[in-house]
């Protein structure tokens, strides 16, 4: 059983599901995770920095 929504994005900033083969987003938030920011840039909707 995983402890968190499988399908959601692991980047902790974004709002964004996961992609069926990943645990993220999509690439931004997967190199992202390196190094967590407070925002998510990955540009999709719902989750665009004002
Ligand atoms: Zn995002
Ligand atoms: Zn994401």
């Amino acid at each position: 059983m995983a402890d968190r929504d499988p399908k959601k994005c692991a980047h902790p900033a974004c709002n964004c599901l996961a992609a069926n083969d990943s645990k993220y987003c999509g690439a931004f938030c997967e190199g992202e995770a390196d190094h967590p920011s407070v925002l998510c840039e990955c540009g999709h909707p719902g989750c665009t920095p004002r």
